[in-house]
């Protein structure tokens, strides 16, 4: 069949790199095939391109028959509608009449650019990552991230900085969780003697708690620290129970740990005569799904690469000053916006792509989406980096939830078997898209179709 041809030819060309994957819809047409097949098979052929690359089958991430979207407009509210081709309710979403579909020329477009399969998530090619430094590997980056072209942006910077070698990550060896307790009592005479017996009584608790809810996730209590805090006539005291794992999450077998310990503590206090009027456990102060710079969970990551200023001056054609002014501005405008001191740059963006791709634990990846984009002058050299502080993710199936069969497979794809590479796969496409959209808008070309 012509349309098999088309997708080996292509394949073939890809490994050869002679095409650009997220060209081959447009190489597809070259070679012959009309609308909407060349879509088709330029999706067809980027599968068995990243299949040769990573040594892995698609099996769950599946292609459909139609992997293209159909545009109309609704006759009545003149209101555009793209769906995906398979959508067989063609009906304005808003009025109910039914749609009609705009000019052979504009109707079909990929369900997203570079879409490599998924129903529902779409799923995304931004090319591949080498790494160094704790963690040595190359990563095939897919991503879900929508239908704009961010992920090419990561594919582009991704290759950009691995012309200078690999990108050096540093990621700690443990993600942290964390469960805050707090007491409160009317005196702070009392308020003393609960800390000091609580305290005394903690060599014993810690190894019940680790052994009832956190060796068989390979988890131990690595701290447990102590703060007081007044509201009017309350006295506070918080005991916050910090844990460490290294491929599981850990948050809810932490929280039962603490919730264990917590009716041992309350058992102890009544018997000591304690009068404490109130004893919960206080998420507010373990940062659970807070974002803060102060977060106390889940695992530091960074990545960066050095880039002669030299060579980088003469890609952005111009000053270094100038593009150290850009990193400023951007970075005030963040922070103030946010009113919180650090920098997200496009975190929030890339991160959340990533982590709806890989459908790891945790589903809510607020903590996990802080970042900072560091840039400063070493000798030679510009040294562009990101920091991720606060990664929380657990990278086996848990209590918490399971990883489904197409995520397990996006991760096998990209080449991801640890947390720590979760990570680091993590940072380096974070900080693959913040230097391509750094360099773009010092180059004047970001939005402006320079
Ligand atoms: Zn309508």
């Amino acid at each position: 069949m012509k349309s098999e041809d088309t997708v080996t030819k292509l394949t073939d060309r890809m490994l050869q790199g002679k095409l650009a994957p997220w060209k081959a819809e447009e190489a597809a047409l070259e070679d012959g095939l009309t609308a909407p097949e060349n879509i088709t098979a330029g999706a067809a052929a980027r599968r068995s391109f990243i299949e040769a690359k990573s040594g892995q089958r698609f099996r769950h991430i599946v292609l459909p028959d139609q992997p293209y979207h159909t545009a109309y407009r609704c006759p009545n509210d003149q209101s555009l509608w793209t769906l995906a081709a398979e959508d067989t309710h063609i009906r304005c979403g808003m009025c109910d009449t039914p749609l009609e579909a705009l000019p052979e020329a504009q109707r079909h477009k990929p369900l997203v650019n570079n879409y490599i399969g998924g129903i529902e998530d779409y799923y995304s090619y931004a090319g591949e990552v080498t790494v160094g430094g704790d963690v040595k590997k190359t990563f095939q980056n897919i991503l879900c991230w929508g239908p704009g072209v961010g992920h090419l942006g990561i594919s582009v910077g991704c290759f950009k900085l691995n012309k200078y070698g690999p990108i050096e990550v540093q990621v700690s060896d443990w993600g942290i969780a964390a469960r805050n307790l707090s007491f409160v009592f009317d005196t702070e005479g009392d308020r003393e003697k609960a800390k000091k017996i609580i305290q005394k009584k903690l060599p014993d608790v810690l190894p019940k708690i680790t052994r009832d809810h956190l060796s068989e996730w390979g988890g131990e209590i690595v701290d447990v620290d102590f703060l007081y805090k007044q509201h009017h006539g309350d006295r506070i005291l918080h005991c916050c129970f910090y844990s460490r794992f290294e491929n599981h999450r850990g948050h809810g077998q932490t929280s039962h740990a603490a919730g264990s310990a917590k009716l041992i503590f309350d058992d102890l206090l009544k018997e000591n005569g304690i009068a404490c009027r109130l004893s919960v456990v206080g998420m507010g102060r373990d940062g659970d799904l807070k974002p803060s710079p102060r977060n106390r969970r889940g695992r530091y990551v960074s990545a960066q690469q050095a880039i002669p200023v030299s060579e980088y001056e003469k890609s952005i054609g111009r000053s270094i000053e100038e593009f150290f002014s850009y990193i400023e501005l951007d970075r005030q405008g963040v922070t103030e916006e946010i009113g919180w001191p650090v920098y997200t740059g496009m975190g929030g963006e890339i991160i959340p792509a990533f982590y709806r791709t890989m459908k790891n634990n945790p589903r809510p990846y607020l903590v996990s989406c802080f970042q900072k984009v560091y840039a400063t002058i070493r000798g030679n050299d510009l040294i562009f980096g990101v920091e991720l502080p606060n990664v929380e993710v657990g990278i086996t199936s848990s209590p918490e939830g399971i990883i489904p069969p197409m995520a397990r497979e996006a991760l096998r794809i990209c080449g991801i078997t640890s947390a720590r590479e979760f990570a680091a796969a993590l940072a380096a496409v974070t900080l693959g898209g913040e230097f391509n959209f750094a360099t773009l808008h010092v180059q004047e070309r970001m939005y402006t179709g320079r």
